[in-house]
Parts: structure tokens; C-alpha cells; sequence
């Protein structure tokens, strides 16, 4: 018989090495895509600090900036590359963590189709990455696929109830589409893949007029504006401090679940217990005003955290009460707002 006119199996794939990189001996080759973004910048600072790594961050500066990566701009060890997701990227990395997407609901609603072109065709280029190189792929998904949901809290076995054509459906399903694909790549080219499903958060360097509520408040409460709290007031979220985040996407990465898995900090607050927080902590005098809501706001959002705990050993550790203050210091600084 001729061998070479059977059918030749498939290779299994090679698992991605962990601890070497395949390029370099000592260091983890990285590529952040959103590098430059709130969370993104975070998550880099992480990576760079741990001196094992040599950083790759590939970003549009939709909603993101240099200046968050500025202390990294020239180590050797760091590279930042203007890239649109939507287009081919072609670098060997070890491992890819794959942020990129505007999060701000006044952003991802600026421009809707390019939001869904970044979760599909920005995805789908990083998973073709990902294959051609046998990268690990961690991708960020959101609290948002869940929709408005019907269980409380939500745990990862939920589908979700989600408005398949409504203003926020760019974002929620093209996020459902991305974890789609992360999955079909798994399944079908043997990807090594982790998803980690993000509950609302914030710290230092989001942006300050990104219009998402913990950063309406706090600037709101500096600039001595009324803190506008949207009808009726009652809807509920869970609030994680950034740090904490940052952890939580690293342990996942470093693991052997793909997930999804939620994180986020399971302390729930109605947005009027979130402004009189913010009123107590930042600015006493500020006052709250009752503005008009966006459609499909999510009534109530709370993750079920079992599974981080059990599987990746990890729990949120900054309470909203110590992270307000800061965040607010941040702020302060960004606004050249002076201290009382
Ligand atoms: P961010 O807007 O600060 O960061 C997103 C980054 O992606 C920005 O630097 C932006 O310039 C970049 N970007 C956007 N479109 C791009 C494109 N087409 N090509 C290249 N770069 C592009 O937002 P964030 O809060 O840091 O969110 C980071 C990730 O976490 C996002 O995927 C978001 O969906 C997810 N997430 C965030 C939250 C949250 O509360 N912050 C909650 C759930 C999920
Ligand atoms: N891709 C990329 N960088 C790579 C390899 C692939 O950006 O190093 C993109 C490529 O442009 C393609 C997508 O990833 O559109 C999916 O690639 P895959 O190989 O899975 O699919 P195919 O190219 O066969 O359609
Ligand atoms: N919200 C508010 N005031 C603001 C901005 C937002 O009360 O200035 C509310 C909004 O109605 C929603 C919650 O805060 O119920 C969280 O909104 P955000 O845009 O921060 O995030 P997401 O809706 O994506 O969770």
C-alpha cells in the first residue's frame, strides 16, 4: 500500500508550555489585545512586574491610551502595537489574552456594527492566531450575556436572557458569539482555551467620562455635580476592585479550567445605596438626582462565585468601601481636583 495516499490522523495538539515559552527560553511570551484599556493596562502592569514575561499590547485606542502604559513605553521587555483586532495579526506568543472591545455601554453603542466586527471577526482572528502559534486563549467575556437575568445570583449554567435586537445586543450576543467560537475552536482544533465571564468593575485609570456609573459618581461627586442616578434606582450590581480582577484572570490563565467561569465581587448594591456610599466616602455634600434609564438595563446582577473559589482558589479581597477611596484618589489627581 501506498502510505502517503491514506488519510494521515491529525496530530493531537501540543499542549502550550506553561512555564518555557517556545521562543524564548526564559520568558512567557504575552499578547494583551485591550492592553491599553482600564482593565487591560492592569493586567499588564501584572505581567511586567512579574519579570518572567516579555509583553506584547495590540490596540485600536478606541476607549484606550498610551498614557496607561506609559511606565512601560521602552522596556525591553514590553512592545505596543497599534492593531485593530478586526485585522490579521501575525506574532508567535505563548499565550494570548484577548480584551479588546469597548465595554462602556456609551461606547459600545457609538458605533454597534463595529462592536460586533471586534467580538466576531476580532475573535475569530485571535483564535486563528491562537491555532497557527498553539497559544493559550483567554478571553474576557461578560456579566452581560446573562441578559436581564431571571435566576439571582447567576451561576455560569445559566443561558441568559438576553434581547436578541435591542441597543445592547452588539455587545451581549457578540460576546454570546465570541464564547461560541472560543468553544468551536476547542472542540474542533483542539485550542487551548479559558473564559472568564467579568462582573461590573472599576478602579484607578477608567475612563473618566466613559459614562459607567462608578466613574459617573465619583467624578460627579469631585466636580460637585449632582450624582445622577438612573430610574428607579432599585437595580442592583456587584462591584470588583480591579486588583482583584486582575488576579482572578491570571489564576484562570495559569489553571487548567477553561471556564466560564464568573468573576466578580459578589457584594450587591442598588445604584441609590452605590451614590450615598459615594456621597459618605468622597463627598458628603453631594446630592442625587433621579435621571431617565437606558432600555434593557439589567434589573439585577449578582455572580455565583462557587466556582472561582473552588477551582482557581480565588476570591475578591477589596470591599467597595476601601476601593471607592481609591479610585476617588485617582480621579482626583486626573481632575487636578484638590484635596479637603
Ligand atoms: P476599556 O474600554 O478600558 O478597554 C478596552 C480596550 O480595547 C481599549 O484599550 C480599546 O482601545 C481596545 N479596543 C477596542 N476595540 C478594539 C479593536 N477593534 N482592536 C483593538 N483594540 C480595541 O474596557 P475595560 O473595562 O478594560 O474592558 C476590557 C475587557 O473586559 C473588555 O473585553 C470588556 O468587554 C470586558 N469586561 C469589562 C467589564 C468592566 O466592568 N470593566 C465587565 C465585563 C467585561
Ligand atoms: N489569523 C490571524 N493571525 C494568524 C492566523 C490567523 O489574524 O496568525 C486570522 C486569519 O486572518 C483568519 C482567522 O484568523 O481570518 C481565522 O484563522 P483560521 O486559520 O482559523 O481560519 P481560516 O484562515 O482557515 O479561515
Ligand atoms: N447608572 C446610573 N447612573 C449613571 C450611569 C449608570 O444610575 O450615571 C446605572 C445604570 O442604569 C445601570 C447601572 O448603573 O443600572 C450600571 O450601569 P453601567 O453603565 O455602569 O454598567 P452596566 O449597565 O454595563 O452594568
Amino acid at each position: 500500500t501506498n502510505a502517503s495516499s491514506q488519510a494521515v490522523p491529525r496530530p493531537p495538539p501540543t499542549p502550550s508550555p506553561l512555564r518555557y515559552s517556545k521562543f524564548s527560553q526564559a520568558k512567557l511570551r504575552i499578547l494583551v489585545t485591550g492592553g491599553a484599556g482600564f482593565i487591560g493596562s492592569h493586567l499588564v502592569d501584572r505581567l511586567m512586574e512579574s519579570g518572567n514575561n516579555e509583553v506584547i499590547v495590540a490596540d485600536n485606542f478606541f476607549t484606550g491610551s498610551k498614557d496607561n502604559l506609559r511606565k512601560w513605553i521602552g522596556h525591553p521587555n514590553f512592545e505596543l502595537i497599534r492593531h485593530d483586532v478586526t485585522e490579521t495579526l501575525l506574532v508567535e506568543v505563548d499565550q494570548i489574552y484577548h480584551l479588546a472591545c469597548p465595554a462602556s455601554p456609551i461606547f459600545y453603542k457609538y458605533n454597534p456594527v463595529k462592536t460586533i466586527k471586534t467580538n466576531v471577526i476580532g475573535t475569530l482572528n485571535m483564535l486563528g492566531l491562537a491555532k497557527r502559534v498553539g497559544a493559550r486563549i483567554l478571553l474576557t467575556s461578560t456579566s452581560e450575556v446573562y441578559g436581564d437575568p431571571l435566576e439571582h445570583p447567576q451561576k455560569e449554567e445559566y443561558w441568559g436572557n438576553v434581547n436578541p435586537i435591542g441597543v445592547r445586543s452588539c455587545y451581549d450576543e457578540g460576546k454570546r458569539v465570541a464564547e461560541t467560537l472560543m468553544f468551536d475552536y476547542h472542540r474542533q482544533h483542539g485550542l487551548e482555551i479559558r473564559i472568564a465571564r467579568i462582573f461590573n468593575t472599576y478602579g484607578p485609570r477608567m475612563n473618566i467620562d466613559d459614562g459607567r456609573v462608578v466613574s459617573n459618581f465619583i467624578a460627579q461627586a469631585l466636580r460637585g455635580e449632582e450624582l445622577t442616578v438612573q430610574a428607579p434606582g432599585t437595580q442592583t450590581r456587584s462591584f470588583c476592585y480591579v486588583s482583584d480582577m486582575v488576579d482572578g484572570l491570571i489564576r484562570l490563565m495559569e489553571g487548567e479550567n477553561t471556564g466560564p467561569i464568573n468573576l466578580g465581587n459578589p457584594g450587591e448594591f442598588t445604584m441609590l445605596e452605590l451614590a450615598e456610599a459615594v456621597k459618605e466616602l468622597i463627598e458628603p455634600s453631594a446630592q442625587l438626582k433621579i435621571t431617565e434609564n437606558t432600555p434593557d438595563d439589567p434589573r439585577m446582577r449578582k455572580p455565583d462565585i462557587t466556582k472561582a473559589k473552588t477551582l482557581l482558589g480565588w476570591e475578591p479581597k477589596v470591599s467597595l468601601r476601601e476601593g471607592l477611596p481609591r479610585m476617588a484618589e485617582d480621579f482626583r489627581l486626573r481632575l487636578n481636583v484638590p484635596k479637603k
